[in-house]
């Protein structure tokens, strides 16, 4: 278990990297699973929601996310949490590889997206509401559902990672510009400090 550094866009080597389309994993075995554990380390430092391996450096096909709303800790008297606050709070860490999206619902969702690899920068994001995707768990089982909500944006954000796109490709090329623009200055701003 490490803390890795994160890739960011303003650097032109990690773009180039972030550009590339990762290769699916050949079975989730103990490397993979390492991976997966340096990542998750990795993301809470942050802190983010979600970490696709490329960010990381690895072209695996490999994302980690946590949106919250585990089980209650141990010893805690009584399920339920005392607030939605508590719920969100409670660790709830997901492991996929190979991640793909088997359909996706007509209907779109629009969210404020950010990415580690995008520091300090949010805009709004438009992608399908619902998707049906399959991946292989930490266990290596190959997972079905439906998902929708943060869960679906998370999902579709991650994927894209892994196909070298990044959600400021979906942005008009101004706001595009904006962003590279406000995380150099971010970035400047973090070494200087
Ligand atoms: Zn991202």
């Amino acid at each position: 278990m490490a803390v890795k550094r994160i890739l960011t866009i303003d650097n032109a080597a990690d773009l180039a990297i972030l550009k590339r389309v990762s290769t699916p994993v050949e079975a989730v075995d103990d490397s993979v699973r390492a991976l997966m554990d340096d990542m998750l380390d990795t993301m809470y430092a942050a802190p983010g929601i979600g970490l696709a391996a490329v960010q990381i450096g690895d072209l695996l096909r490999v994302v980690v996310m946590d949106l919250g709303d585990g089980p209650a800790p141990d010893g805690e008297a009584g399920g339920e949490p005392a607030s939605e606050e508590e719920a969100a709070r409670r660790p709830n860490p997901r492991f996929f590889a190979n991640p793909e999206v088997l359909w996706a619902s007509d209907e779109q969702f629009c969210y404020e997206e950010g990415c580690l690899s995008i520091p300090e920068y949010y805009d709004e994001v438009e992608r399908p509401a619902r998707v049906r995707v399959a991946y292989l768990n930490r266990e290596g089982e190959r997972i079905e559902e439906e998902i929708e909500g943060l869960y679906a944006v998370c999902f579709q954000h991650e994927l894209d990672h892994l196909n070298g796109v990044l959600f400021i490709d979906h942005l008009s090329r101004l706001r595009r510009d904006r962003a590279v623009t406000k995380v150099k200055k971010t970035m400047r701003l973090r070494e200087d400090a």
